[in-house]
């Protein structure tokens, strides 16, 4: 097995911020945020943000939540970590954050960085035939021409989903007879070179089938690279096989400590095999608990509401996550369902611009405003709620309306964003004005 890479880009991340940190101020700083008086602190790693406003609880009126009470602060940053939060201090020499909300960093956990057009001209999706099956015909012609760019495409499109609040993804890349490693490859040196700014986790994604085309050399190889899910996809359609694929795709996984993260698209008895199938294997391996996910899952949305909640149940107990776009129109998926049995409910763009889709706008906290919209979030609780989907569930109030983020010690993961609570940057997708990668100033 030959090496690919001989460093390993979480070991980069880990080791860079504190030496990179002075290198991004100089050249990073959002023109939006820095007053033409303020000057900001480098040495050490260190900045100082005034005028920061963070969410302190919630207001009640007989019990109900009507408002959100924030206060504004200073916030330090050291090493790549927040460090102190002080009472404001308008005069301080800092980067003003003009009274901007700072919020948890978001994050994409459903997207295919390596295979996009963004960042050449436009090109609407092109009528299917044949299902999922035409589309790998069609990927086996167009892939070799779009890998000759595709590094430069995943940096503009990583780009993209920075200056929507994002400065971390789940990117699933191709790893079939066609592209062989270099999908992978030419991610890696994409990733390396925003390694600063951005963060990743990558799943192998065999697009082309497991077995339908023969993709197990090349995943094989691709699991003892620096990827972090096996992938997998629609194992009835494309292969002819539930077990056979998902025995396969287990047992890559736990033969080389990776999680799981399948697209299942199908909706129908194989669609519901499969995830039952994928329960049973995780339960006999609890290894996987907590690192195994499913992509889009459409057969949950066709499910009477009993078996939806017996199903739903069954994924929380097993801790199988749930990464959804949120798909609206002749499919809703029971993401209230999902959440009421604690399932780990995540969400993605998927695509942006290509030949699967053309819709994706980049952002995140827009699916949130998506689901909030969709299944009723209305009030200010529920939509404080909503920001979870956007950030992986980290939000700056507890259910109670306790301050639990940020702490002194998370990683500076930050995005400020034009809005007066987290309620009203759900409500009206509010602009992303500034973001913190791990102590780096992106944008
Ligand atoms: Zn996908």
């Amino acid at each position: 097995m030959k090496k690919w890479n001989t460093f390993s880009r979480k070991d980069f991340l880990k080791n860079s911020t504190l030496a990179l940190t002075g290198l991004s101020m100089t050249k990073g700083l959002s023109q939006n945020m820095m007053s033409s008086d303020s000057t900001f602190q480098v040495l050490g790693g260190k900045l100082t943000y005034k005028n920061v406003r963070l969410e302190t609880g919630f207001e009640y009126e007989e019990g109900e939540v009507i408002g959100t009470k924030t206060d504004l602060f200073l916030v330090e940053i050291e090493n790549g970590k927040i460090s102190k939060i002080t009472p404001n201090q308008p005069h301080a020499k800092a980067i003003d954050a003009k009274g901007h909300l700072m919020l948890p960093s978001f994050r994409d956990m459903h997207i295919h960085l390596d295979k996009t057009f963004y960042g050449d001209k436009w090109q609407a999706t092109r009528k299917r035939t044949n299902g999922v099956k035409g589309m790998i015909t069609l990927e086996q012609k167009m892939l070799p021409e779009l890998l000759k760019t595709s590094t430069q495409k995943a940096e503009k499109l990583i780009e993209l989903l920075q200056s929507k609040g994002s400065n971390f993804a789940r990117s699933h890349v191709n790893i079939e007879p066609t592209s062989k490693l270099q999908s992978l490859i030419n991610l890696q040196k994409a990733l390396e070179n925003k390694k600063n700014t951005f963060g990743a986790e990558l799943v192998a994604f065999p697009q082309h089938g497991v077995f339908y085309t023969d993709s197990v050399p090349f995943l094989k190889d691709a699991a003892q690279m620096d990827i972090d899910f096996i992938g997998g996809v629609d194992p009835y359609t494309i292969d002819g096989a539930i077990e056979k694929t998902i025995d396969f795709t287990v047992q890559l996984a736990l033969d080389n400590n990776k999680g799981i993260d399948i697209h299942l698209h199908e909706s129908g008895e194989s669609g519901l095999k499969t995830v039952e199938y994928l329960i049973q294997k995780v339960n006999e391996n609890p290894v996987l608990k907590g690192k195994t996910f499913i992509s889009h899952c459409f057969v949950l949305g066709k499910l009477e509401k009993n078996k939806q909640e017996e199903v739903a149940e069954k994924l929380g107990a097993s801790q199988i996550g749930i990464a959804s776009t949120i798909p609206i129109g002749s499919l809703i998926m029971p993401i209230p369902t999902l959440y009421k049995y604690q399932v780990n409910v995540v969400t993605g763009n998927d695509s942006i611009v290509d030949h699967w889709n053309t819709y994706g706008t980049g952002s995140v906290l827009q699916k949130a405003n998506l689901m909030a919209q969709l299944y009723g979030y209305n009030t200010e609780f529920l939509l404080s709620r909503s920001l979870k989907l956007a950030t992986g569930n980290i939000l700056p109030l507890n259910d109670q309306g306790q301050q639990q983020w940020p702490k002194i010690g998370d990683k500076a993961n930050i995005a400020f964003v034009d809005a007066s609570c987290s309620a009203e940057a759900v409500a009206r997708v509010s602009p992303v004005t500034s973001l913190v990668f791990e102590g780096n100033v992106v944008y």
